[in-house]
C-alpha cells in the first residue's frame, strides 16, 4: 500500500517537475518510467499523443491563419504599390505643372517690363512736351514784348529793345529787320508747335502700348490662376494618394504583426510538441525495455499440456491456413459457437503477458488482443477480445483469465482468434491444443 503510494507520488512528482520546470529544463532523462508500470506508461504515452494531436490541431488553424493574413497582406501590399505609382504620377503633375507656372511668371514679370519702359518714354515724351510748351510759352512772351514796344517806341529804341543799347550802329534798315525778325520768330514757334504736336502723338501711341501691355499682361496673369489651380489639384490627388497609401501602410503593418504573433505561437507548440515527443520516445524506449525483461527470449520453454482457451466452445469457423473466403492466409484458427460473446479466454499456457492492446483501433485486424510469451520462441495470440483482463510484462498461470471473447476489429462476429507462433511464425494451433 505504501509503496503504490510512493509510486504515484513519485510519478506525480515527476509530472509536476515537467509541467512546472517549462519546457526549455525537460530532458528524456527526467522520466522516471522505471516507477511506472507498463500500463501505466502506455496511458501517458496516449495523453501525450492526444496533447500533442490538440496541438498539431492548433497549429493547422494558426498555419490556416497566417495563410489568410498573408494573402490579404498581399492584397493591400499591391494597394500600396498602386497608390505609391499615384503619388509617383502625380507628382509629376504638379512639378510640371509648377514649371509651367514660373513660365508664366517670367512671361508676366517680360511684360512687365516692358510696361515699366513704355511708363518711363510716356513720361519722358510728357517732360519733352512741357519743356516745349515752356519754349512756346516763353516765346510768345517775348514776341509780345517785341509788338508791344514796337508800337510804343521810336523806331530808334526799337534798335536798342532788340540787339541792346551798344553796338549795333552799322544796322541801318530797321523795318526791314523787325520785319525779319518777327517773321522767324514765328516759323520758330511754328516748328514747336509741330514738335508739340508729334510728341503728343507719340505719347499717345505709348499709352496705347501700354494698355495693350497691360491687357497682355491680365491675360497672361488669368492663366496663370487657371495653371495654379490644376497644380493645386494635383497636390491634392498626391495628398489622398498619400493618405490613402499610409492608411493601407497601417493595414499592412497590421497583418504582419498577426502573422508574427501567430508564426511566435506555432513556434512555441512545435517545441512543445518536440520535447513531447522526445518524452514519449523515452516512454516507449521504457516500454520496450519492460516488455523485453518480460518476456525474456532465451528463456526456456515450459513443457507440459496446452489447455483450449474456451473451454466448451469448440466450433470452428475458419481452420488455419488458406483462407478462400477471404483469398488469405489464416494465421490461427476461429472459435465462434453461437453464444460465445463475453465468454472469459483462459491462458493456454503459463508465461508472461508481451502484449495487451487494450485500444479498439477501427480497422485494425485484431482489435483488443493478447499476446502470451511462453518461451523457448513459443507465443500465443488471442484477438477481437471484447475486454482485455492483462497487462504487458504480467506473469500469467495456465488458465488465468485474459480478456473476454468480443468482435472488435476486422471481425463479422463474436469470436475468439487464436494463434500459436514459433518464432514469429504462425503454425497450426491444433498441433498443440484439443478441443475441450
Ligand atoms: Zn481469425
Amino acid at each position: 500500500m505504501i509503496k503504490k503510494f510512493m509510486q504515484k507520488l513519485a510519478c506525480f512528482v515527476t509530472v509536476a517537475a515537467i509541467i512546472f520546470s517549462g519546457v526549455a529544463s525537460y530532458s528524456p532523462l527526467n522520466v522516471q518510467a522505471e516507477e511506472l508500470t507498463a500500463d501505466e506508461i502506455r496511458d501517458k504515452i496516449e495523453q501525450l499523443k492526444q496533447d500533442n494531436e490538440d496541438r498539431e490541431n492548433k497549429i493547422n488553424n494558426l498555419e490556416g491563419s497566417i495563410a489568410e493574413n498573408e494573402e490579404k497582406k498581399q492584397q493591400v501590399y499591391d494597394l500600396i504599390t498602386g497608390q505609391k505609382a499615384l503619388m509617383d504620377y502625380y507628382s509629376n503633375l504638379a512639378y510640371m505643372k509648377n514649371e509651367e507656372v514660373n513660365a508664366k511668371q517670367t512671361e508676366i514679370d517680360g511684360l512687365q517690363t516692358d510696361i515699366d519702359n513704355k511708363q518711363l518714354d510716356i513720361e519722358q515724351t510728357q517732360l519733352e512736351i512741357e519743356n516745349k510748351e515752356a519754349e512756346n510759352e516763353a516765346n510768345l512772351e517775348k514776341f509780345a514784348d517785341i509788338v508791344r514796344t514796337m508800337y510804343t517806341t521810336s523806331p530808334g529804341d526799337i534798335f536798342s529793345v532788340l540787339f541792346g543799347a551798344g553796338g549795333f550802329y552799322t544796322m541801318t534798315i530797321g523795318g526791314e529787320v523787325l520785319g525779319n525778325i518777327s517773321e522767324k520768330n514765328l516759323e520758330f514757334m511754328n516748328q514747336l508747335k509741330t514738335d508739340i504736336a508729334t510728341l503728343e502723338s507719340d505719347k499717345k501711341q505709348f499709352e496705347t502700348d501700354k494698355q495693350l501691355l497691360e491687357e497682355d499682361k491680365k491675360a497672361l496673369e488669368a492663366e496663370k490662376v487657371i495653371l495654379e489651380e490644376k497644380k493645386q489639384e494635383y497636390d491634392s490627388l498626391y495628398y489622398n494618394a498619400t493618405s490613402a497609401a499610409d492608411e493601407y501602410q497601417k493595414q499592412y503593418n497590421q497583418y504582419q504583426a498577426d502573422i508574427d504573433a501567430d508564426e511566435l505561437e506555432k513556434n512555441n507548440l512545435e517545441y512543445l510538441n518536440e520535447t513531447n515527443q522526445a518524452e514519449i520516445d523515452a516512454f516507449e524506449e521504457k516500454l520496450k525495455e519492460i516488455i523485453q525483461a518480460a518476456s525474456k527470449p532465451d528463456r526456456p520453454h515450459q513443457e507440459g499440456e496446452w489447455i483450449w482457451p474456451v473451454p466448451g466452445r469448440g466450433y470452428i469457423t475458419t481452420y488455419f491456413g488458406w483462407d478462400s473466403y477471404l483469398s488469405r492466409w489464416h494465421k490461427g484458427i476461429d472459435i465462434g459457437d453461437a453464444g460465445i460473446n463475453g465468454d472469459p479466454i483462459y491462458c493456454s499456457k503459463a508465461g508472461v503477458v508481451i502484449v495487451a492492446e487494450y485500444t479498439y483501433i477501427p480497422g485494425y485486424s485484431y482489435g483488443k488482443y493478447v499476446v502470451v510469451d511462453h518461451g523457448g520462441g513459443y507465443t500465443t495470440t488471442y484477438a477481437h477480445m471484447s475486454g482485455v483482463e492483462a497487462y504487458v510484462g504480467q506473469e500469467v498461470a495456465q488458465g488465468d483469465i485474459l480478456g473476454y471473447v468480443g468482435n472488435t476489429g476486422y471481425s463479422f462476429g463474436p469470436h475468439l482468434h487464436f494463434e500459436v507462433r514459433i518464432n514469429g511464425e504462425p503454425v497450426d494451433p491444433f498441433n498443440y491444443v484439443s478441443i475441450a
